[in-house]
C-alpha cells in the first residue's frame, strides 16, 4: 500500500494524504494553505493525483486548513463520498460557506460548496465503515468539536493518521484517545517544539476583572469556531462563581453565531455540557445596524467577542476603529497571531494599522496576548499520545514547521522510537 504525503510538509496548513486502497484512491484532508504570501499559487498548483481519480476523501475535523480545499476538488470533478463525524459536518456547513466569500468566485462559489455538502457520509467515533475495499475507523482526537484521528486498514495493513490533536486539559473538547498500535503512523508536530506555559484560565480571568473593575472596553479578537466558544463557557463560569464581577458581554459575528449553536446542539459531546448549553443559550448577539450603532456609543464596562481572530478580516475591524481613541481600551488576543497578520503587528508593538487602502487605525489603547488558549497538543501530549505503541512503529512526522518536526523528532529518539521520519512534499511511503 503506497502513502503519498502532500500537504502541511514544509509548514502546517494544506493538509493533505493520499492512500492507495484496494478499489481506489482515498485521500484524508483536503485543506486550504493559509500564511505564505504563495498560498493562493499553491492552492492552483497540481496535485499529484486528477480530482477524478480520488474516489474517497476523510476529513478529520472542519478546521480550513484540512478542509478548505474540498470544494476546489469537487469542482475539478471529485466525485467519491466524503467521510467525517455529524459534528465536523455540521461545521463544516458553516466553515466553508464562509471560505466561498472569502477565495473567490473563480476558486469556488456557495454553489460548489453546496454541491459538496451534498456529498458528506458521517461516521460516529469508533464505528468501522467499509471504504474502497479497506476499513476506515475514527477515534476522538480532542482539539475542536467532532475531530478526529484517522485508523485504516487494508489487506492486513493498519495505517494511523493523527489529525490535529488536542490538549489532555481543554476546558470543553477532551483529551484526545491515545493511539492504537499500526503499521505506521502519521502524526502532526504543530508545538513539537514546546511546551505550552501559562494557564488561560488566570489570564481571562484577569482580562474579565479588569474590565470589571475599571469600567473598561474590553474587546475580543477570536476565532470565530471553537475558540469563540470554549471562551464564551469560560466566561459563563466566572460570572457564575463572581457574579459581582459579570458585565455586559455582547457578541458580533454571524460565523460565530452560527458556530454557538452547533456547540449547542453537540454540548454532550464536550465537557461541560451544562455549562456549555447555558452560556450558548444566553448571549446577546448583534444583528442588525442600529443595534451596532447603539452599542458603538456605550462606554465601559462592556465585554465584546467578535472575529477574525487575527484581524485579518471580519467585523472586529469596526470595533477596533470606533474605540481607537480610548486609552483604557482593551484589545484581547487570545489566539496564534500569523505571521504578516495585524494581529500579530499588533503583539509586536505597532499601533498604527493598515486594514486596507481606506481605513487606518491607530489604536491608543492596550493589547493583551496570550498562548495559553491553543487547542493543539503540546510535546509531552503529542509524546504521550504515541507513549503505549511499540517502538518499532515507524513514525512520520507532518504539519508542522521544520524546527518542531527536528525537536520531536529528537524527542521520540531518546524516548527509544527506532524509526522517525520526516517525509517531504510528494514522498512515497510504502507500507
Ligand atoms: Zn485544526
Amino acid at each position: 500500500m503506497n502513502i503519498t504525503v502532500f500537504g502541511a510538509t514544509d509548514h502546517v496548513t494544506g493538509s493533505k494524504t493520499f492512500i492507495e486502497f484496494p478499489d481506489g484512491l482515498l485521500m484524508v484532508d483536503c485543506g486550504l494553505v493559509q500564511g505564505p504570501l504563495n498560498a493562493d499559487e499553491l492552492n492552483r498548483s497540481k496535485l499529484p493525483f486528477a480530482a477524478s481519480d480520488i474516489k474517497a476523501i476523510i476529513i478529520t475535523h472542519a478546521h480550513l486548513d484540512h478542509s478548505g480545499q474540498l470544494p476546489y476538488l469537487v469542482k475539478k470533478g471529485f466525485q467519491g463520498n466524503i467521510y467525517c463525524t455529524p459534528a465536523t459536518a455540521k461545521l463544516m456547513q458553516v466553515i466553508l460557506m464562509d471560505s466561498a466569500g472569502l477565495v473567490g468566485e473563480d476558486y469556488y462559489s456557495e454553489q460548489d460548496v453546496s454541491v459538496t455538502l451534498s456529498m458528506l457520509k458521517t461516521i460516529e467515533w469508533e464505528e468501522t465503515a467499509s471504504v474502497l475495499g479497506g476499513s476506515v475507523k475514527l477515534r476522538p482526537a480532542g482539539h475542536i468539536l467532532g475531530a478526529s484521528s484517522v485508523y485504516l486498514s487494508s489487506q492486513g495493513k493498519k495505517i494511523v493518521l493523527s489529525g490535529d490533536l488536542g490538549r489532555k486539559d481543554d476546558p470543553l473538547i477532551p483529551p484526545p484517545r491515545e493511539c492504537l498500535e499500526s503499521n505506521i503512523v502519521l502524526m502532526e508536530s504543530t508545538y513539537g517544539d514546546r511546551n505550552r506555559e501559562g494557564d488561560y484560565r488566570k489570564e481571562l480571568h484577569s482580562f474579565l476583572t479588569t474590565v470589571s473593575r475599571e469600567s473598561r472596553i474590553g474587546i475580543i479578537a477570536s476565532f470565530a469556531v471553537a475558540r469563540a466558544q470554549m471562551l464564551l463557557t469560560l466566561i459563563f463560569e466566572f460570572y457564575q462563581r463572581h457574579p459581582e464581577e459579570k458585565v455586559r458581554v455582547v457578541l458580533d459575528s454571524p460565523m460565530m453565531k452560527e458556530a454557538c449553536k452547533i456547540y449547542k446542539t453537540f454540548s454532550h459531546l464536550t465537557l461541560h455540557q451544562h455549562e456549555l448549553f447555558e452560556a450558548m443559550s444566553d448571549l446577546e448577539i448583534i444583528e442588525h445596524q442600529r443595534e451596532w450603532e447603539s452599542l458603538s456609543r456605550k462606554s465601559g464596562p462592556l465585554i465584546i467577542l467578535s472575529s477574525s481572530g487575527m484581524l485579518t478580516g471580519g467585523r472586529i475591524r469596526r470595533h477596533l476603529e470606533n474605540w481607537q481613541n480610548d486609552p483604557k481600551a482593551i484589545l484581547f488576543l487570545p489566539g496564534y497571531q500569523g505571521e504578516g497578520t495585524p494581529g500579530r503587528s499588533m503583539m509586536e508593538g505597532q499601533r498604527q494599522i493598515n486594514f486596507d487602502s481606506e481605513t487606518t487605525i491607530n489604536w491608543q489603547g492596550e493589547v493583551w496576548g496570550s498562548d495559553a488558549f491553543s487547542s493543539h497538543a503540546d510535546q509531552a501530549e503529542l509524546l504521550n499520545w504515541v507513549a503505549n505503541i511499540s517502538k518499532d512503529t515507524p513514525l512520520y512526522l507532518i504539519h508542522g514547521e521544520e524546527e518542531s518536526k527536528q525537536k520531536l523528532k529528537q524527542k521520540l529518539r531518546e524516548l527509544g522510537h527506532s524509526t522517525v521520519m520526516i517525509p517531504k512534499k510528494g514522498d512515497i511511503i510504502n507500507v
